[in-house]
């Protein structure tokens, strides 16, 4: 049923709901991978790890993992793979920190590439005018964060979480807090070296190589494996104001985040969350935030309520805390929250960003962290804002206690649009993200098959009101559905496709193409 088209590629597949295949045993495993001459070496057992991810829902043993000393490692195996053409159904998936949702960096029965192995040549940092940072696609963002600060220096768009690769995030944008003003990480990148799916060791940029750089930017893996990125910096500060302010109706709160985001000499970091219907929460607040009216604050009660609450941040160095203290009231004082929900606190620079790093530390020791994630992530149109909130926050979702849900507009109008990052068509669009945790044996409000109805919900209500809204970390079992995703877009990312990676051999895990045997 299967006809390869043009492009060597399976088209109208569908793939299965989340099973765990079984295993076919050793006796498949290619002899020829043991052939290669590398700088690193290939694992064929123990390989378990390769199958999990942070989502902890689906689970694809590979054949054999790869941890790669070098580009030529990453190189040479994928042309070894490209050369046997149809005779091997081997796929190969890059494996960043591993922090997919739905198996995204899984490669069932193929090979998976270890690249946090991929250390060599070392991070480069050139401080001069538009200062840079060198790093291999397997680079956790905390590493990049520490060691640019040597030097005084930072990247400027980042997400929540730092323990995270280059390579995985550049896939898919990288957007948090600053992305209304730098864009997300995708639009901070100068240059890539990427190994292409027939083994060819390209770099590329904006004026080199130019329709790889911006396919493989959003590309979700499937035009190469990013093994080296030159990411902008900018000067960075040492202190950072972390502020939390309470809305109770959508159209004050967005307003005020939209205000914020178009404002000159604004924060430096804009997000935002929704509560629904949480005891004690503000409670919680206090080990790190100080309201700045305690005994108001103390009587503000979230119990029953839909709240909302602008989280803002700005950087600053110690020596400029008076300027800073004026510029920050000025801002408060244009926004209309509820007065007593003022909350303040002090941190590093590193702790603010490395900020989720210590729920992650809680959660572990509580064994709450390697439970499935059921996340939804979703971008909404502006003008569209409020038809999604009012259904799913009024009806659908009942309370949040399975996970935080993010909510915060960017403004992407200066973002450019040649990258495969698939967004809403506005200039000002909303990012809202359902963060849940499941608890494996709950057949509750709190289990996976809960979360994940509430969440089929959802995406049904955006389709059938047509809100424009597009997946972000995109998921979908059939290639219609990967084709209404990406919309006009498609036909540019399936050239790219049947250009870099023409044997359909990358990023299986993404379930868009199927490899043609
Ligand atoms: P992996 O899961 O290992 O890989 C992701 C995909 O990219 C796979 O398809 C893989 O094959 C491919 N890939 C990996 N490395 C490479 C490479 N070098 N070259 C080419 N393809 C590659 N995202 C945001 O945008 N903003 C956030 O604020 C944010 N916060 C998060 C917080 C947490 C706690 C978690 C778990 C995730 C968060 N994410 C956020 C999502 C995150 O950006 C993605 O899950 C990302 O894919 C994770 O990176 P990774 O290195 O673990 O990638």
């Amino acid at each position: 049923s299967c006809m390869p088209d043009r492009t060597n590629l399976c088209s109208n597949h569908s793939f299965d709901t989340p099973t765990i295949p079984p295993y076919s045993g050793s006796s498949s495993i290619p002899l020829s991978l043991k052939t290669l001459t590398l700088d690193g070496y290939f694992s064929f057992e123990n390989l378990e790890h390769a199958a999990k991810d942070f989502g902890n829902i689906y689970q694809y043993l590979p054949m054999a993992v790869l941890h790669p000393k070098s580009v030529s490692d990453i190189s040479s195996t994928i042309k070894h793979i490209f050369d046997m053409g149809s005779a091997t159904k081997l796929t190969v998936a890059a494996r960043g920190h591993g922090h997919s949702l739905q198996g995204q960096a899984q490669a069932y029965q193929g090979v998976v590439i270890n690249m946090e192995s991929l250390e060599r040549p070392s991070m480069y940092v050139k401080t001069s005018e538009a200062p840079y940072v060198d790093v291999s696609g397997g680079e956790l963002w905390i590493n990049i964060l520490h060691e640019t600060l040597k030097y005084g220096l930072s990247p400027k768009s980042w997400t929540d979480y730092l323990h995270l690769t280059v390579g995985g995030t550049l896939s898919n944008a990288g957007i948090s807090g600053q992305a209304f003003r730098h864009g997300p990480q995708i639009h901070n990148v100068y240059q890539l070296e990427v190994v292409t799916g027939s083994g060819e060791v390209i770099t590329c940029s904006d004026k080199k190589n130019a329709d790889l750089f911006y396919g493989v930017l959003g590309g979700l893996g499937q035009f190469g494996i990013i093994t080296r990125a030159r990411i902008s910096l900018g000067p960075a500060e040492k202190m950072v104001k972390w502020i939390r302010v309470l809305y109770s109706e959508l159209s004050t709160f967005s307003n005020d985040q939209e205000h914020l985001i178009s404002s000159k000499n604004s924060f430096d970091y804009i997000e935002g969350f929704v509560i629904i219907n949480r005891t004690g929460l503000l409670n919680n607040w206090r080990s790190s935030f100080n309201p700045k009216d305690p005994i108001q604050a103390s009587q503000f009660s979230s119990d029953g309520k839909l709240l909302y609450c602008l989280e803002m941040a700005k950087y600053f160095n110690p020596e400029e805390t008076d300027i800073l203290n004026q510029n920050i009231e000025k801002l408060l004082s244009e926004l209309n929250y509820i007065p007593s929900t003022l909350f303040l606190s002090e941190v590093s620079y590193v702790e603010f960003l490395d900020r989720v790093h210590l729920s992650e530390i809680k959660l572990r020791s509580k064994g709450l962290w390697e439970v499935p994630h059921p996340w939804l992530n979703l971008l909404i149109p502006k003008s569209r804002i409020f038809d999604f909130a009012q259904e799913v926050f009024g009806n659908i979702v009942k309370d949040n206690s399975n996970g935080p849900i993010l909510i915060y507009p960017v403004n992407k109008a200066k973002w450019n649009n040649r990258t495969s990052l698939v967004t809403p068509e506005e200039d000002i669009i909303y990012m809202v993200a359902f963060l849940s945790s499941a608890l494996p044996s709950s057949t509750g409000t709190d289990g996976l098959e809960h979360i994940i109805t509430q969440n089929q919900r959802i995406l049904d209500f955006c389709a059938k009101a047509q809100l424009g809204a597009k997946q972000y970390l995109p998921h979908y079992s059939t290639q219609e559905e990967w084709q209404v995703h990406f919309g006009p877009q498609w036909e540019t990312f399936v050239q790219r496709k049947s250009a870099y990676d023409p044997l359909a051999i990358l990023a299986p895990g993404q379930r868009i193409f199927q490899k043609a045997i």
